[in-house]
């Protein structure tokens, strides 16, 4: 044969060996009938090792019902010797072969003459190439022989990497099957915690209206003209039911928003604006109360990059915040700033940062970050009615946003609680 023919032999081969989109035994079925037709073989396999090297595969065979079948490699067989040698082997005549006689008998061969040559990765076998039944002849040649260790040389690398490329399909197949089962089982488990924390929600929920109720019964009794010691239980009794009531307000609140989370609340553009009136027009009467001044001071319109409730929730709670912690007659200033992003992962071109401004005590240095935790409060604050949970519900709502929330001081007395959040469009800027 020419070089030629050789080369477009080999051409042949190769393509079928690095087809990506091919399955393993097919492709191996064709090299096997390209590679026997080559040395004339009738009959033939290609066996790989397995992972564990205990037994060998039968990745393609003549003999199609051997196909896929897994054997033991013992040195008592042919290709078990070449497996645990690495040397390859011809019998021009295998009944001739003192240790190897056995074998045409056992396995019905037609012809008594037999080549096994293995596949190699550097020293290590990882498989064997076996040609038996010379075709339109009674033993294979020597020239033979060396073609098929020749062809076995070439090839180890592409065979081996079409077995890898297998076994990684089979392995990919399996992870996927088993990312399908863990994605069900986890929409399940979502499923029943959503439908626990909206029972849990529902009963707490139910508290409200029977407290509500002692709140103002208890109310109402303090007017009946009780004596200093039954006005004394009352008030203790008033107190502990309106804190039951606060914290079952800030246990919702925090619930919603798991919900939110979960339900992957949009984000999109919102008019600040009427967020802002609305929740200082419902903060209006208990600012007047303590005679504080609640002054909405530099707010240019503007479209920020925000979600209405969570906006009313975060305002409501720096708000009630500012107006609870300052003394009578203070002042309560807020409004917001728009500035220009500088960092390139930032969304938006710009940001507005909100400022809720109060001349009450302030917030001591050390605990500037502290108040934010979940619970924390200030012990000089204990006497004022409060969870401690307002503030980091307002963290994880700006956290939504990608925002930032902080505290600093006012001069010469006073908290300044600002965040960001980014701006979408601007009017009248
Ligand atoms: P709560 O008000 O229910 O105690 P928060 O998480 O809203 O819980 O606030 C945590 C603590 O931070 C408060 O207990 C209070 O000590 C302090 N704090 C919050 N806002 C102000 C403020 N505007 N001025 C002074 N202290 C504040």
């Amino acid at each position: 044969m020419n070089f030629k023919q050789e080369l477009f032999f080999l051409k042949k081969i190769i393509n079928i060996l690095i087809d990506p989109e091919e399955e393993l035994f097919p492709k191996m079925e064709k090299s096997l009938s390209l590679i026997l037709q080559k040395v004339r073989a009738k009959q033939g396999s290609i066996m790989l090792v397995e992972e564990k090297k205990k037994q060998a595969n039968i990745v393609a065979a003549t003999n199609k019902k051997l196909i896929g079948l897994n054997v033991e490699i013992v040195p008592e067989t042919i290709s078990g010797y070449v497996f645990s040698t690495g040397e390859p082997v011809y019998f021009k005549d295998v009944t001739k072969s003192k240790r190897f006689k056995h074998v045409v008998r056992n396995r019905n061969y037609k012809t008594s003459s037999l080549i096994c040559v293995p596949l190699k990765r550097k020293k290590t076998v990882i498989g064997v190439i076996n040609a038996s039944d010379p075709e339109k002849k009674e033993y294979f040649s020597e020239h033979d022989f060396g073609l098929l260790k020749d062809y076995a040389s070439m090839l180890s690398p592409l065979v081996e990497n079409s077995y890898l490329l297998s076994q990684l399909k089979q392995r990919q197949a399996k992870l996927e099957q088993v990312s399908r089962h863990l994605a069900i089982k986890q929409r399940e488990l979502l499923l029943a915690s959503r439908e626990r924390s909206e029972l849990v929600q529902m009963v707490v929920h139910d508290f409200k209206s029977p407290l509500s109720a002692v709140i103002s019964n208890l109310d109402l009794l303090k007017y009946l003209g009780l004596g200093e010691e039954q006005k004394h239980i009352v008030d203790t009794a008033l107190d502990g039911a309106k804190k039951l009531l606060e914290m079952i307000n800030e246990f919702l609140q925090i619930a919603r928003l798991d919900a939110w989370k979960e339900t992957k609340t949009e984000l999109g553009p919102m008019n600040l604006l009427p967020v802002v009136e609305r929740v200082v027009e419902e903060f209006r009467p208990l600012a007047e109360e303590k005679n504080i001044e609640l002054i909405v001071q530099s707010a240019p319109e503007v479209e920020v990059y925000a979600e209405e409730n969570l906006m009313y929730h975060l305002l409501q709670n720096l708000l009630s915040n500012a107006i609870k912690y300052t003394p009578k007659n203070g002042k309560v200033i807020l409004g917001w700033k728009i500035r220009r992003s500088r960092r390139k992962s930032d969304k938006f071109p710009k940001f507005i940062i909100f400022y809720v401004e109060d001349n009450g005590k302030g917030i001591p240095k050390g605990h500037k970050e502290l108040i934010f935790r979940r619970f924390k409060r200030l012990e000089r604050d204990a006497k004022i009615q409060g969870t401690g949970i307002g503030l980091f519900i307002c963290q994880r709502i700006v956290n939504m946003w990608d925002g930032k929330i902080w505290v600093e001081d006012v001069e010469p007395t006073g908290s300044r609680f600002c965040f960001t959040c980014y701006l979408t469009g601007e009017k009248n800027a």
